[in-house]
Formats: structure tokens, C-alpha cells, sequence
């Protein structure tokens, strides 16, 4: 898979590319990741990448032109490239979601800045506008990051054991249950005697009934959705 992400800071990408499974996915060849520096598709000689917002109004606004020039220039036409701006205004990210993205060959993702982007790139490349959440952040960054680690967990042979992302939170239309590990008592607390009773039929079932249970106290709305 290959991702594309047009930034104005693609340093802040250094940190979390070279670490942990992006980092060994890069390695293994299962993803090709570039930052593009829109600084570098404008025009003018002193950079410019945003300008005023017509109509008045507090903020500046992404120049159309050197967002398009950088979506041209790693586009490709014939195959299935993806373009998606990180945007408050956009659908929640969901692990469903997260799947999806992930069977995609080429993603360009698209991180503004100030109040935003032109809308006339929105209409004319974006092909999905995504939010991380119902809150504003300063910029796409972040969310990017966040939609470039959960993609890379999706792709086959990422993650070490495939157990361990089938488990997981939202993956079963559930919350995960609690783990525990050494030792078996810890300032006053035990682990729960059934997890140390080597009975995987008895694991497995109260594993379940935990992890409804927590989704029923803490993401009610889960269940209703499971239930519909
Ligand atoms: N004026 C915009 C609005 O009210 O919808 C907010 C602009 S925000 C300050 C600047 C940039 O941060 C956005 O263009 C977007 O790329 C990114 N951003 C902020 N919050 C986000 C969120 N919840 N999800 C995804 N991207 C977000």
C-alpha cells in the first residue's frame, strides 16, 4: 500500500514514521509512506501557501493551486487513488472505516492548516472528508498520524499474531476485555481466579461477559448498534 500525505509540516511525521509498526511495515516492504511539503508546489517565490478568506473573517485559508499541483503530482489516474481531507467536517472514523481505507492501494491524505483548505479542492479531488472526532484540532496532522497507524495495524501480516487485532475493541462490535499479567496479586489486588485456572472454555466465556459488560456501562450505544 502506498500513502501520500501533503503537509506543511512534514517534519512532525519523523516521529512517529520510524517507530513501532510503522516503522517495521516500511521495512517489510507492505508500505510506501511520503510526506509532501506543500511549500514546495507554490508558485511564488516566497512560498505562500495560504491567502485571506474571501468574504472577511478571522483566519487564513490553503491556496487552491499548490494543493492541486501536489494531488497531480502523485495522483494516479488509471489506478485507485484515494484522496482524503482530515476535517472536522467530515464523517467519524471507525474501525469499519479503518478497514476500508486499508484494502486501498493509494491514499493521499490532505492535512490543513488555519480555517481550512479552498472548497473548490474539496470539490474537485477529495474523495472523503474524515474526522478523528467531534472536537477542532490546529491541524491535520495529528489526525493523520492517527489514521496512518490504525490503516497500517489492518494490513495482513502487520501486526505479529492476527489473534490480537481480532480481539480487540470495535472489532467485535465490543469493547475488549481487561488483561492481566504477572504478578498475580498486586497492592492488594488479585487477579481474577478464573484467568489462572488453565479452563480456555471458562477464559474465553467470562472474557465475553466482561467485555459486554463494560461495553454496556461505558458504550451503551455500541450494543444498540450490534442490536439493530
Ligand atoms: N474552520 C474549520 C472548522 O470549523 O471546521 C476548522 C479548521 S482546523 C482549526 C484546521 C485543520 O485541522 C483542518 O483543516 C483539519 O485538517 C484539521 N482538523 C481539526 N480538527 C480535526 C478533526 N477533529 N478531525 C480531522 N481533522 C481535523
Amino acid at each position: 500500500m502506498k500513502i501520500d500525505v501533503i503537509t506543511i509540516f512534514p517534519e512532525m511525521f519523523e516521529s512517529i514514521f520510524d517507530f513501532g509498526i510503522i516503522h517495521k511495515a516500511r521495512q517489510a516492504g507492505t508500505l510506501e509512506l511520503n510526506c509532501l511539503d506543500l511549500r514546495n508546489f507554490a508558485a511564488d517565490r516566497h512560498r505562500m501557501v495560504d491567502d485571506r478568506p474571501f468574504g472577511g473573517g478571522a483566519g487564513m485559508v490553503f491556496k487552491p493551486e499548490p494543493l492541486a499541483a501536489a494531488i497531480r503530482s502523485r495522483r494516479d489516474e488509471s489506478a485507485s487513488s484515494w484522496t482524503v481531507y482530515l476535517s472536522p467536517q467530515g464523517h467519524v472514523l471507525n474501525q469499519t472505516r479503518m478497514r476500508a481505507l486499508a484494502d486501498k492501494d493509494h491514499l493521499i491524505l490532505i492535512c490543513g492548516r488555519y480555517e481550512g483548505i479552498d472548497q473548490r479542492i474539496i470539490d474537485l479531488f477529495v474523495d472523503e472528508e474524515l474526522s478523528i472526532g467531534d472536537y477542532i484540532l490546529s491541524g491535520g496532522e495529528i489526525p493523520a498520524m492517527v489514521l496512518v497507524d490504525g490503516i497500517v495495524r489492518c494490513l495482513p501480516g502487520v501486526v505479529g499474531h492476527p489473534a490480537s487485532t481480532r480481539d480487540e475493541s470495535f472489532e467485535t462490535g465490543l469493547l475488549d476485555y481487561p488483561v492481566y499479567t504477572r504478578p498475580a496479586e498486586f497492592e492488594g489486588l488479585s487477579v481474577p481466579e478464573v484467568l489462572l485456572s488453565g479452563d480456555h472454555r471458562e477464559i474465553a466465556r467470562w472474557r465475553r461477559l466482561q467485555a459486554r459488560e463494560k461495553t454496556r456501562r461505558v458504550r451503551p450505544d455500541l450494543l444498540d448498534q450490534n442490536e439493530q
